[in-house]
């Protein structure tokens, strides 16, 4: 008999007993005769998960004493292990399997060969179906097949009649959870899972036409492939957040004969379309949980993604939890996000985000760090052990997550967020003292900005001014490309709400990670490695109708007050020039129309590419300031993406190798007597800080959050004792820079955190 056939037979007869009424017992009861039938076999048994044992439940061939008597523990028996591990076991002689237990009770001792497979829910076992003969043999392919789309229709039958424990059955991991992840935004949270993309659950398993389930999935797959297409295409240009290496995956995937074929065998069956897709997605899932290989392991992961999409496609919840809506106080759980994605969420509903991948400066770390919104990373499982709804502690101080927490847990969490929260109010208190070294140096702190609203933090985190807006923020949360006037309104806005604090604008930064969706093909990064390619100034430079509206909205905003301009990514100083000179002419024509233009204008460049440090002497005379951005220039000094996770942790803010090049820069501009400022994310870690102070540096834009833990290391600092102590270590750098730079700060009593 073929799988098909068998599995098709066993399903009319199902649909019956399911549609007719009766008690779920009785209907269990028809089902174990209604399988052995139909697969010849001498023995059927259905056992569920009642108070946290497997209960035998129905039986056709084991002694009928021994139902609701026979029960065995998760990972007890043959039947436990089945439950506990997820997996099938097809067995020729039971009794030869190391887990196996005699239950005298049930009769079994006539019955050699035995195959069982879990029946599941919401990826968790909730009981076993098995079958047994008396004659010595494995069951063949065919049969397991059947056995397993059985055993997903059972599921529908046994949860709607809430036969078992819970809705959610008793994966092993149904207990909490604790993960350790990377800490990208600091702060703690928490909240219910909210998946950025919802998972479906399969409603109804038993299809009444099975040609239209059919071409319910064909439609589906075509509308996959021109989805993943398109993705791919946009991901060059970074829209998808999502890595070139996994879209290739989906891609591979996507295209996978045996993929569909598998799905449409499943149809045959008699399932659904949700539940062909399910099935096949569970055969994988146990294919999973026999890999070791990690690299095999992650590639499973991509076809599970990409199983997800199809099913919400099949059953039209589209849609990412954004643009859902989220309900209430939320712990989003992603694979990855852009930047413009996580833009998209309520701030006030969003508490948290834990992500599978995720790196320190990646942008919508960035983004989530501007939202106050606390962020782990590099969890790979957590889309597999956290459920939607499941409650869910962040820890952005630890790098840690925890799911379905257990009540003293969730109590001490609670007590460490109340401290946390004192400590930030600590902060608040020393927001209007300067931030001065106990050497009496004054340093100026101020923050990374770029949505409206930040420039009303500046006066809640005691910072001296705004020393990095990102303007392409307005643009990447724009549904279409911002025009001058609205750009106009927010930089008018954003300067008032600084009121005599300096903010300085840095033009558009787009492309690398941060791309707009409504770019024009021809304006697209199509490059493999879009954060070296045609981005921030290079772009701007070309498309120069984009920076002269910037210019002309910058100018007009600042009308009466003092415009600070910087530009991103200049590599060489023509690059400057040239943009200096559109903003000049956007300045000459305000003039030359009468318009009230800025009082002055100050000029300055960015450092973020390593080959500017060498022409330092050209380039410094020419600017008014400059401002290093660590985030790119340790990318293209390392050569390590910024964006990707494998690299996150692989290289220190701390080396000798970023700190003498640092270190040189700020000698250069010194003798050049120009104001030099970090605004990468290094500077916004006290050691970090501490370090940066230590090879000469006195102007800091960090992190709203950061101010008060920053600022509380400057004030118990001796700045003359760090350059010293940093000199030294340069000059013949220890194995582990990071350690004795937090050995000597703890030895002289710097704050920090
Ligand atoms: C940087 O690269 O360090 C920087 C401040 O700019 P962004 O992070 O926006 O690229
Ligand atoms: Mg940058």
């Amino acid at each position: 008999m073929s799988a098909v056939a068998s599995a098709r037979e066993i399903l009319t007869g199902l649909h019956d007993v399911m549609a007719r009424r009766g008690s779920a017992q009785a209907k269990l009861d028809r089902v174990v005769d209604l399988i052995a039938a139909a697969m010849a076999s001498e023995v059927c048994s259905i056992y569920l998960l009642r108070d946290q044992s497997l209960e035998l439940f129905a039986t056709h061939g084991l002694r009928k004493e021994a139902v609701h008597v026979t029960r065995l523990a998760m990972g007890e028996g043959l039947v436990g292990t089945i439950a506990e591990e997820g997996r099938i076991l097809n067995l020729a002689e039971a009794s030869n399997h190391p887990e196996f237990v005699y239950r005298p009770e049930t009769g079994e001792e006539h019955f050699h060969s035995f195959a069982g497979v879990p029946i599941i829910r919401r990826e968790s076992s909730i009981g076993v179906l098995s079958v047994q003969h008396a004659e010595p043999r494995r069951y063949d392919e065919v049969e397991i097949e059947a056995l397993q789309t059985v055993a997903m229709v059972l599921s529908e039958l046994i949860a709607s009649a809430r036969l078992v424990d819970g809705s959610r059955g008793a994966r092993r991991d149904a207990g909490m959870q604790r993960m350790a992840g990377l800490k990208l935004v600091t702060g703690m949270a928490k909240g219910v899972a909210v998946f950025h993309q919802p998972r479906v659950i399969v409603e109804h398993t038993v299809a009444e036409d099975t040609e239209a389930e059919r071409a319910r999935v064909y439609a589906a797959f075509r509308r996959m492939r021109e989805q993943i297409d398109n993705m791919t295409r946009e991901a060059e240009f970074g829209t998808a957040g999502e890595h070139n290496e996994i879209l290739e995956t989906y891609k591979m995937f996507a295209y996978d004969e045996g993929w569909s074929r598998r799905i449409n065998e499943a149809i045959d069956s008699g399932l659904t379309a949700e539940a062909a897709i399910e099935r096949v997605q569970q055969r994988t899932r146990a294919r999973m949980r026999e890999i070791d290989d990690p690299l095999l392991k992650e590639r499973m992961h991509d076809l599970e993604d990409l199983s997800n999409r199809l099913m919400r496609i099949v059953s039209g919840r589209m849609g990412t939890a954004a643009q859902t809506g989220l309900a209430r106080d939320a712990i989003l759980i992603a694979r990855n996000l852009g930047p413009a994605e996580l833009l998209e969420y309520d701030r006030r509903r969003l508490k948290g985000v834990v992500l599978a991948e995720g790196s320190l400066t990646a942008h919508v770390t960035i983004v989530a760090r501007a939202m106050g919104v606390p962020v782990v990373g590099r969890i790979a499982d957590i889309r597999h052990i956290a459920n939607e709804g499941d409650a869910v502690l962040v820890d952005g101080d630890m790098g840690a997550v925890t799911a379905r927490p257990t009540r003293p847990i969730t109590i001490a969490f609670d007590q460490r967020m109340a401290m946390s929260h004192k400590r930030r109010a600590e902060y608040a208190t020393i927001r209007a003292l300067p931030a001065q070294t106990l050497n009496g140096e004054r340093m100026t702190l101020m923050v990374n900005a770029g949505l409206a609203e930040d420039a009303a933090m500046l006066e809640t985190a005691g910072a001296d001014g705004i020393g990095l807006f990102r303007t392409e923020f307005q643009f990447l949360i724009a549904a279409t490309l911002p025009g001058r006037e609205s750009q106009q309104r927010l930089y008018k806005s954003v300067l008032d709400a600084a009121g005599d604090k300096p903010v300085v604008f840095r033009t558009v930064d787009i492309g690398g990670d941060k791309a707009l969706p409504y770019l024009s093909d021809e304006q697209k990064d199509e490059s493999e490695n879009p954060a070296m390619g045609w981005r921030a100034l290079r772009l701007s430079l070309e498309r120069k109708t984009l920076m002269k509206a910037q210019a002309r909205a910058l100018v007009e905003a600042s009308a009466g007050k003092v415009l600070r301009v910087m530009f991103p990514m200049v590599s060489e100083p023509w690059e400057y020039e040239e943009a200096r000179a559109l903003f000049e002419e956007q300045i000459a024509w305000a003039k030359s129309a009468k318009l009230a233009g800025p009082k002055s204008v100050e000029f300055g460049a960015m450092l973020e590419v390593p080959s500017l440090a060498e022409v330092l002497d050209i380039l410094l005379p020419r600017v008014d300031f400059l401002s290093i951005g660590t985030n790119d220039l340790t990318q293209f000094l390392f050569a390590a993406d910024r964006a990707d996770p494998r690299l996150a942790e692989r290289y220190d803010w701390l080396s000798p190798a970023i700190l003498r090049f640092l270190h040189r820069v700020v000698r250069e501009a010194k003798a050049a007597g120009v104001p030099l400022r970090v605004c990468g994310e290094m500077g916004g870690r006290p050691l970090e800080a501490m370090a940066l102070i230590g090879i000469g540096i006195d102007s800091l834009s960090i992190t709203p959050a950061a101010v008060g833990p920053v600022k509380a290391m400057i004030r118990s600092i001796d700045a003359v004792a760090v350059r010293a102590k940093v000199e030294t270590l340069l000059a013949k750098p220890p194995a582990n820079m990071r350690k004795s730079l937090s050995d000597w700060a703890k030895r002289h009593g710097v704050a920090l955190d």
